[in-house]
């Protein structure tokens, strides 16, 4: 069967900013939601950016493993649920020792059970303008929930309430935005 592959705006590979603990964090390309005030307007279009295969992401990962210690993954987007492949990717990244956190504009209920059953923490819901949530980390309207999957990351919650410094993580490599170090050179598009 031919490999899953991903639509990636752009990877940060050890960021402290996208979640508990050191994490590699993935921008998705697209998003089919659109909601006003989304910080990550740029990331609508449902167009191709990075192509990755499978393989090809999870590489990344494992040696971001090993580089940096990374504790888990987050997805990000864009909407990261419209990758065909998160499930298996999912199921992978946690094969290898990680978390996966997903944050999702959907509400959880209609997330597949096969998708809500391979990552550790959910974060749903679409941005909401007029119900905006100044006391969470990373999450900008009260309309969105954590909800804990597995108990990986319940010790964490706290996390989300206790605000964090400002940092600046980045480098710029082409298009690609990845901290950290460099691995991944810029994909053509397939
Ligand atoms: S669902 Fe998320 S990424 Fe999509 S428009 Fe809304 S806030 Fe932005």
């Amino acid at each position: 069967m031919e490999s899953a592959k991903f639509n990636i705006a752009l990877i940060n590979r050890c960021t402290m900013t996208e979640g508990p603990e050191k994490r590699l964090a993935i921008w998705f390309q697209g998003c089919d939601k659109r909601c006003t005030g989304c910080c990550n307007p740029e990331l609508f279009d449902l167009k191709p950016a990075h192509i990755l295969t499978l393989d090809e992401l999870l590489a990344i990962i494992t040696q971001t493993k090993e580089e940096f210690g990374i504790e888990g993954v987050t997805y990000l987007g864009g909407e990261p649920i419209l990758q065909q492949g998160l499930a298996e990717l999912s199921q992978a990244i946690r094969a290898a020792g990680l978390g996966a956190i997903l944050f999702t504009g959907r509400k959880a209920e209609e997330l597949t059970d096969t998708l809500k059953t391979e990552v550790d923490l959910i974060v749903d819901g679409g941005f909401e303008q007029d119900n905006l949530d100044d006391k969470r980390n990373l999450i900008g309207s009260k309309n969105q929930r954590l909800i804990f999957i597995t108990e990986r990351y319940r010790k964490h919650e706290q996390w989300f309430y206790t605000p964090r410094p400002k940092r600046v993580e980045m480098n710029l490599v082409g298009d690609l935005f990845i901290t950290g170090d460099v691995v991944m050179e810029q994909k053509a598009n397939s």
